[in-house]
């Protein structure tokens, strides 16, 4: 059985990039799921020899700013509650933001696991950043780059503690 994932955190921080390169050509599968699960995105995909159902939660461009908090958290929940293992991934470039702290706090409230992924940490970028993360509470930060496909090896020993 494949090990569903949850990527989340808040908006920018790389999360589709991440999930478009886990899924890799298998992409293509995707189902878009329109009506009561539109904020999110599904796809299957691998790390390694690790086979793995992936969920996407989206951003939120086009919804006004008092919806905004509050669909963030709904859609996330929920994606926490379908996944086998959350990954919060945050921008290791720009440190831990307010925000960030919002999505912390809805994983910590859940017993449920978490990875923490310090993204767009290629070539060293978001040392100070990672760090930061450790006072979230949720874990060593893993320092990764979807982009760049660096950190991936660690990522998937992470990962693999859940299969
Ligand atoms: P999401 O809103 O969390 O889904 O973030 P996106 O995946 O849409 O990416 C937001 C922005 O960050 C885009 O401009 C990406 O090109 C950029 N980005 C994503 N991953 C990385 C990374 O590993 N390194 C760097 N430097 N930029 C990245
Ligand atoms: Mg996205």
């Amino acid at each position: 059985m494949p090990l569903k994932l949850a990527i989340v955190g808040r908006p920018n921080v790389g999360k589709s990039t991440l999930f478009n390169r886990l899924a890799g050509k298998k992409l293509a599968i995707v189902d878009d799921q329109p009506g009561v699960t539109r904020d999110r995105r599904y796809a299957s995909g691998s790390l390694g020899d690790l086979e793995l159902e992936l969920i996407d939660t989206a951003g939120f461009e086009d919804v006004d700013d008092s919806s905004l908090e509050a669909r963030m958290r709904a859609q996330t929940e929920a994606a926490i509650e379908e996944a086998d293992v959350s990954l919060f991934v945050f921008d290791s470039r720009e440190g831990v933001t307010a925000l960030d702290e919002v999505f912390a706090a809805i994983l910590r409230k859940r017993d449920k696991p978490v990875i923490v992924a310090a993204n767009k940490a290629e070539g060293k970028a978001g040392e100070a950043g990672a760090g930061e993360a450790f006072r979230l509470g949720l874990g060593e930060p893993i320092p990764i780059s979807g982009e760049h496909g660096e950190g991936m090896a660690e990522l998937y020993a992470a990962l693999l503690a859940f299969e």
